[in-house]
């Protein structure tokens, strides 16, 4: 079980409101999209969700419980970002489990996740080459293989493929979609690609300048947006 709600979230930045009071219910695996421009507070948000930023006021609960004060290791989640840095001496067995090594989890144990998780990513070829002999999709599902070693019930992805090119986005958007029905974890995953929300969504949460301007599944969006700016981005006739 995994279940997320943002009550009334607010960020200052320095003065500056850049989240300004955000309402969220995210269900037990749910796959939620966060959509919106560049600079509308998406990392923000996330960062918050994750616990690497604190939250001006308002309330984050996990499973019902207030995780404010839970430090990011505690909240049984995994971030994955846009720049997946891996550390280039080590190997990517030793990288998909360094946050295991880190947490002192005895070394057989560490190989039989990483090789589970390597088998779901389809890596266990390439477990003892140095991240500089991948290419770029094979990086990315290392990045995504050092999440899930850690099997945490949320995941939660930043433009995780923004740096890939048109066809292996493509591949990924399958594969996130493919580890999303075998993982049965509750994913939050930030675009501001229109298709990749539109065909990865249960749910799309579309943000401007630090405001939820609506929140709903793709269809309804598609077919019903509230105002100009959900119809704009979504791509919506109206
Ligand atoms: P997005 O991910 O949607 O592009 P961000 O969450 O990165 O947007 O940024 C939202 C706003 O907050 C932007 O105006 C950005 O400049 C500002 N911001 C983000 N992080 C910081 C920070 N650490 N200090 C000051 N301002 C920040
Ligand atoms: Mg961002």
């Amino acid at each position: 079980m995994a279940t997320l709600h943002l009550n009334n979230i607010v960020k200052d930045f320095g003065g500056t409101q850049v989240i300004k009071g955000v309402d969220l219910e995210v269900k037990d695996r749910e796959f939620v999209v966060f959509v919106g421009p560049s600079g509308c507070g998406k990392s923000t948000l996330m960062r918050m969700i994750a616990g690497l930023e604190s939250t001006t006021s308002g309330e984050i609960a996990i499973d019902g419980e207030r995780v404010n004060e839970v430090g990011p290791a505690d909240r049984g989640l995994a971030m994955v970002f846009q720049s997946y840095a891996l550390y280039p001496h080590m190997s990517v067995e030793d990288n998909m489990g360094f946050s295991l090594r880190l947490a002192k989890v005895p070394k057989a144990e560490r190989r039989e996740k990483v090789l589970a998780a390597a088998r779901i990513l389809q890596l266990e070829p390439l477990l003892d080459r140095k991240p500089k002999a991948l290419s770029g999709g094979q990086r990315q599902r290392v990045a995504i293989g050092r999440a899930i070693v850690r099997n945490p019930s949320i995941f939660l992805f930043d433009e995780p493929l923004s740096n890939l090119d048109a066809a292996l986005r493509v591949q990924m958007r399958i594969e996130l979609a493919q580890l999303h029905e075998e993982l049965d974890a509750t994913m939050i995953y930030v675009t501001h690609d229109q298709i990749e929300a539109m065909t990865m969504a249960d749910k799309i949460v579309v943000l401007q300048d630090g405001v939820v301007e609506q929140i709903g599944s793709p269809m309804e969006l598609y077919h019903h947006p509230r105002n100009r700016f959900v119809a704009g981005f979504i791509g919506s006739p109206k």
